[in-house]
């Protein structure tokens, strides 16, 4: 039989370097050997148990058919209410569709926007899924560079200097993955008013906004809602990435548009975790502070740690990433895994898919005394003690 012949677009998809990171660093483990995964981009918290206990009540009441595509009317309130309780945004339970995770929302909205050589502005380094998922709807991602020295921060005027006949959308991702940059205010505003004068869309992926530590976080809508898509979900907030849900909240022909997307690929997102998200975000903050705290802990020790052995990682302000050079292994960001994960069996992220060369990307969403575990043996690797 002839080769089956894969789609363009498909051969062109990258896999995830974080999820081959993982998939490595799993197999090792299945071979016995104690791996440290430092590569993860999930709470390792449990969910918290009032939240399964609105699933299990909700399977027990039968709520396990089909719902409206978009979700059902009762979360959409509670995301509504949610938007407007934490974000000061007022958005009808109409203008907000609910995905299988802010992954999808994300995929939704680039094949709602995007026509073929369309262009979407994307800060660098960036989470490796969104240039993946704007080259697959036909688009081009365009990158502004940000760099370590400047903590990671966007310059509103790159931004403005990259906007084009082609450009689309600018997408900003406050608190960041992969560098936990935090922007101010004044960044985020400068942002919302260069879309507007250019007539583009602001699509803000705040999956990470209540992760976060020094700084407050901005939700970019407040700057002009009809300019502005809004992603978020329940994944890192309340430990729920199984769960998988996530929501768009924006201008209704679009929220419209991506339901139609929504409708005739995956039809609603499962219906028992929708019930749960309501019990997440109608209930107690209690886990959302519990799990703050625990992250900045643990922040602390690895930024001191890294920095102690000479592997230079500036403070971020959220999310639950660190950026370390690796130029004292004398390696790129490869081979520096490579030899991270084989050797010294710390699982990493290597810079290279986030656009951030000589880097990798560590996750701190484990114990202390794991990080203290992964720092001791990155310094024994290197000959040094942290
Ligand atoms: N946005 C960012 C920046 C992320 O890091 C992630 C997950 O890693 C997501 C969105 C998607 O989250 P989920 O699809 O699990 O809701």
């Amino acid at each position: 039989m002839a080769p089956i012949q894969l789609s363009e677009r498909v051969r062109k998809l990258k896999p995830s370097s974080t999820l081959a990171v993982t998939a490595r660093a799993m197999q090792l483990r299945r071979e016995g050997i104690d791996v440290i995964s430092m590569a993860a981009g999930e709470p390792d918290f449990d969910t918290p148990e009032h939240i399964k206990q609105a699933a299990v009540q909700a399977m027990r009441e039968g709520k396990t058919k089909y719902t409206p595509v978009q979700g059902v009317p009762e979360l959409r309130e509670a995301i509504a209410e949610k938007l407007k309780r934490e974000n000061g945004l007022t958005y009808r339970p109409d203008q907000i569709s609910v995905s299988t995770g802010g992954k999808q929302a994300l995929f939704n909205a680039f094949m709602a926007l995007l026509d073929p050589g369309d262009e979407v502005i994307v800060p660098a380094p960036y989470w490796v899924s969104y240039p993946e998922m704007i080259s697959f709807a036909g688009g081009v991602p365009v990158a502004v560079p940000t760099g370590a020295s400047a903590g990671y921060q966007l310059d509103p005027q790159a931004v403005a200097e990259r906007v084009g006949p082609k450009t689309r959308a600018i997408l900003i991702n406050s608190p960041a993955n992969p560098t936990g940059a935090v922007y101010p205010e004044e960044t985020i505003r400068r942002v919302v008013e260069i879309a507007a004068q250019h007539g583009l869309l602001v699509i803000t992926d705040e999956m990470y906004e209540h992760i976060i530590y020094d700084a407050v976080h901005v939700s970019a809508a407040s700057f002009g809602a009809e300019q502005v898509l809004t992603i978020n979900g329940a994944s890192k907030a309340y430990a729920m990435t199984g769960w998988r849900i996530g929501y768009a909240a924006g201008p209704k022909p679009l929220i419209d548009a991506m339901n139609a997307i929504q409708g005739q690929s995956t039809s609603n997102p499962n219906s028992i975790a929708q019930w749960a998200t309501i019990a997440a975000l109608s209930g107690s903050a209690a886990f959302i502070q519990m799990a703050r705290e625990q992250f900045r802990l643990r922040r602390d020790r690895i930024v001191a740690g890294l920095n102690a052995l000479g592997l230079s990682t500036p403070t971020p302000d959220g999310a639950f990433y660190v950026m370390a050079d690796i130029s004292a292994l004398h390696r790129d960001e490869l081979e520096a895994s490579r030899i991270l994960l084989e050797q010294a069996r710390v699982a990493v992220v290597p810079g290279t898919d986030f656009a951030a060369p000589g880097r990798v990307r560590l996750s701190y969403a484990t114990s202390l005394e794991q990080i203290a575990s992964a720092l001791e043996r990155i310094g024994q690797l290197m000959g040094v003690t942290a």
